[in-house]
Order: C-alpha cells, then sequence, then structure tokens
C-alpha cells in the first residue's frame, strides 16, 4: 500500500497500552466485521452537512441539493455494482445486509406463495439464513463441496439436485459471494445459469464481496443483491440493496409512513409511484449514503480489478506466512479454491479465545474468534476437532472448558489498508504463543464460554476514550 493510501484511512496511527508496558500501534485485522472510515468519505460528507435538509421536497435550495446529492448516492450505487438502471434500482435500508435480507425475504414469501421452498447455502451469515428460516414454509442447505476444514466452495451438483428435487417450488436461492469466515469466493456465474434455468431468483450477499472484488450484476442476472456500507470504509451508512425493479415493483411495502405515500385520507391512501421513495419509509440515513457512494466512486477511480489483484495477492501470501506456525489449522479448502480478505483458523491445544485475547493484550493486534454468526458453517469446519474430543478423557469441568476451547476459530480479515507489516507483526504473535503458551496462560481467567480475561491487565478504556469528556471538550470551543 503505498503512503497516500495509508493516509486515507482513519484510525490507522491508534495507540493503545498492551500488557507488556509498551504503547503499541493497533494493528486492524477485522474489516469482514467492520471496515475503518475512508477520509476522503468523510471529509466529503462534512462538506455537505453545510447543506444538510431532508429530502421530499425540493422547495428549499437544501432540500433541492440533497435530493440531487441522494440520487447521485442511489446512480453511484449502480454504476459500482455495473447495475443498469434501466434494468436495476438501488434504496438503502436500516443499518446494513441484515435489515435488507429481512425485507427481501418477507417481501417474496408474500409475492410467491405457491413457490415456498427457499435454498440457502451451508456457508451463509446467520443475516441470510435466518430471515428466509422464518419466512419460507420450506428451506433446504444447499452443501458445499467437500467436508469438515476441507470444506470449499457452494456444491453446484448438491444446488442442481435440490432445484430438481423442488422443481418449480423454488421461490429463491440464497448465497453469500464471499463467506465471511474462510473468504471462499462462490462461483455465482454458474449458481446464477443453474437457479435461472429452474426459474429460480437468486439473492446474493455480497457483504464481504463488495470492498474487496468487483461485481457485474447485469452480466450475472442477479436479482437481489445486497451489502452493508459499513463494511466497505463507511461506518454509518446504511444497508444496500440493488434489484430488479419489476421484482421490487411486485412486492408489497414492507414499511409505511411519510416519504412512500402520495395523497393521504382518513380512510385511503395511495402508495408512491417510485420505486425507491416507496421501499425507504421515512427520512433516510443521508449523510450514510453519501458517505457511502463517496466511497464507491473512490474505490471505483482505484480500479476494483486492482483491488481485488492486491488483496488475493495478499490473501495468498497471508495463508503461506500462517502456514510456517507449526501448529496452525486453517479452515477451508485451498486447493485450487480463492479466498479473498478473510482467514480463519486455530492453534491447536489454544482455545480461540486465548489467542485472540493474547493478540490484543501483548501485541495490539485486533482480531475477531468464536462462530463469526455462521454457526452451521463453523461447525462443520470443526469437525475433525470435534471428532478428536471423542479420544480425551476429562473431568467434566475439563472436558466442557475443552469444549468452549473448540467451539470457534480466531478470523483476520484485511481492507485496503492492511500491509504486509501487519501479517508479519501476526504471524511473530502466532509463533510467540505457540511458543510461550505455558508463560501466558496463567495470566488468564477463562470465562467458562471460550473467552478469556486477564487477571491484570486492564487497560483505562475511560482514558483512551471517554465520549462525555470528548464531548464536552468539543462543546467547549463554541
Ligand atoms: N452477511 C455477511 C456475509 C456478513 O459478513 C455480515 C456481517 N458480518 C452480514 C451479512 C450482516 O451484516 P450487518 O451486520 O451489516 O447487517
Amino acid at each position: 500500500m503505498n503512503n497516500s493510501l495509508k493516509q486515507a484511512f482513519i484510525g490507522l496511527d491508534t495507540h493503545y497500552p498492551v500488557a507488556d508496558g509498551r504503547n503499541a500501534r493497533r494493528i486492524y485485522l477485522d474489516s469482514a466485521a467492520s471496515s475503518l472510515m475512508l477520509k476522503p468519505a468523510s471529509d466529503t460528507v462534512q462538506l455537505y452537512l453545510r447543506h444538510y435538509a431532508n429530502t421530499h421536497t425540493s422547495v428549499h435550495t437544501s432540500a433541492h441539493i440533497t435530493s440531487k446529492t441522494i440520487a447521485w448516492a442511489h446512480r453511484q450505487v449502480l454504476d459500482f455494482v455495473c447495475a443498469s438502471p434501466q434494468k436495476y434500482i438501488c434504496t438503502f435500508l436500516g443499518s446494513g445486509t441484515t435489515a435488507v435480507a429481512n425485507r427481501i425475504a418477507t417481501g417474496l414469501s408474500i409475492l410467491r406463495p405457491q413457490k415456498n421452498v427457499v435454498l440457502i447455502s451451508s456457508m451463509e451469515h446467520h443475516s441470510n439464513d435466518l430471515p428466509h428460516r422464518v419466512h419460507a414454509k420450506k428451506i433446504e442447505h444447499i452443501p458445499l463441496c467437500g467436508e469438515g476444514q476441507h470444506s470449499a466452495q457452494i456444491s453446484l451438483q448438491g444446488l442442481e439436485k435440490l432445484l430438481q428435487k423442488y422443481q418449480g417450488r423454488v421461490n429463491y436461492v440464497a448465497v453469500s459471494g464471499v463467506s465471511n469466515v474462510t473468504g471462499i469466493i462462490n462461483p455465482l456465474q454458474k449458481i446464477a445459469e443453474l437457479t435461472h434455468r429452474f426459474d429460480a431468483l437468486l439473492v446474493v450477499d455480497g457483504a464481504q464481496m463488495v470492498a474487496h472484488m468487483p461485481i457485474n450484476l447485469d452480466a450475472l442476472d442477479i436479482d437481489c443483491f445486497m451489502f452493508s456500507g459499513h463494511k466497505v470504509y463507511a461506518p454509518g451508512s446504511p444497508g444496500v440493496l440493488v434489484a430488479k425493479s419489476e421484482l421490487i415493483e411486485a412486492l408489497q411495502p414492507m414499511q409505511y409512513g411519510g416519504g412512500m405515500v402520495g395523497t393521504v385520507s382518513k380512510w385511503n391512501f395511495n402508495i408512491n409511484a417510485d420505486l425507491i421513495e416507496r421501499e425507504q419509509a421515512g427520512t433516510p440515513n443521508i449523510p450514510g449514503a453519501i458517505a457511502l457512494a463517496c466511497v464507491l466512486k473512490y474505490l471505483d477511480c482505484l480500479g476494483m480489478d486492482n483491488v481485488y489483484a492486491q488483496e488475493i495477492e495478499l490473501t495468498q501470501w497471508t495463508l503461506e506466512q500462517l502456514a510456517t506456525c507449526r501448529s496452525i489449522t486453517i479452515y477451508g479448502e485451498h486447493e485450487n479454491i480463492a479466498h479473498i480478505a478473510s482467514i480463519a483458523f486455530n492453534l491447536k491445544n489454544i482455545g480461540h479465545g486465548l489467542v485472540a485475547a493474547i493478540l490484543n493484550d501483548y501485541h495490539g493486534i485486533a482480531v475477531r474468534n468464536e462462530c463469526f454468526c455462521a454457526h452451521p458453517y463453523v461447525h462443520e469446519l470443526l469437525k475433525e476437532d470435534f471428532e478428536e474430543l471423542a479420544d480425551i478423557e476429562l473431568d467434566n469441568a475439563g472436558m466442557e472448558q475443552l469444549f468452549q476451547d473448540r467451539r470457534g476459530m480466531v478470523r483476520v480479515s484485511f481492507g485496503l489498508y492492511t500491509t504486509k507489516n501487519d501479517i508479519q507483526a501476526l504471524v511473530l504473535g502466532l509463533k510467540d504463543i505457540e511458543n510461550n503458551i505455558a508463560t501466558y496462560k496463567p495470566h488468564y481467567a477463562p470465562q467458562g464460554d471460550g473467552s478469556y480475561i486477564h487477571k491484570t491487565f486492564h487497560p483505562m478504556i475511560d482514558q483512551l476514550f471517554n465520549i462525555e469528556h470528548e464531548l464536552l471538550a468539543q462543546v467547549k470551543k463554541y
């Protein structure tokens, strides 16, 4: 990453005290959960805020500017995902992908009640699984190629079998473009062809895709595509749905209120003909939507092919570096399978929660652990780890602790700002843990749920950031 890119993100020089007394630069390897803010986008929103007003009127100048700017934001999203405005619309909804998935699951189940089966891949985040479970009469999980630790992409054969089994009854197929656990990239082109051959719709969760690789909705003919702005360098921005206009037009609105209606009497109301307004009842998250659109324009200037090439290379390089840790298990098949931006692993006989805690407390490295809201997938990936438990003899408490230690994994995930130096620090940290676990472990108290807390090192969070103090300091300036 060149230096100017490094300065383009907020939070890359944040320092925190660590347990050995140093003040260490935070190394942020948790971008799959939420990525850091792109500064030019944040700066542009600050400039826009001079004109801030609500939408839904163009009578005064600020409202006019806002409506125009929001329309620009919608166009940027469509442009970015190569969705032609003749075929697709973009709407902003709630806080992220979860809100969008719920909207789609509700809408499609009402729209096509005779097609009451939904096929969901076995690697989904709960957000692209549970809403469909709740609204569809019947769901089936599409198997993956391979099994256990070596699980790979969604099985096309498995998908075809299910489409055949429920021929004529499948409402839609819900898959993610990229796994939020292993970073495995799914073959969307083939999934789309198969799904459409059986006259079902395709709903794609692009939450882990949009920041890392190009996507072309026109070419893939995806019916509904969703993602979260906060995972694309725009914290605080809304969820995004890009869907075929004819489909959205056929859906019943999900939320009612201001903005989505035309005239209203005590007895009647007529719904706004404008699809975007109809879908976005109430006041949209205007600054968030603008921030996101600015980010997408920025990424477009960098070129998503370049971003993809850079991140694939970094992911591959990281996999090779991690493989030098003697006790590591990296989850998800790697032979001929592309992974991007997320890697999940465990160190042998060291709980996922303990590894994550030591990385944070002694190395200043922020990672995530446990099951990443993808429990069925993570449990499949952990199959061999669980099987080993059968051969271990321990008392009940020991067994419970061991189970908690194994019931999860550690995930590192990248953004544009992630450097090879960050990865080297991670690998050094992991080797340090492998070599010195006997020294580290007595410093930690297991919490009974897989997490560990340091017995004596408790950074003074309030001294690092106290919102009331910061606010008061800002207020005093005025
Ligand atoms: N899908 C995937 C693949 C995700 O990674 C996430 C967030 N971790 C979600 C859906 C849910 O996104 P949000 O929390 O922004 O609604």
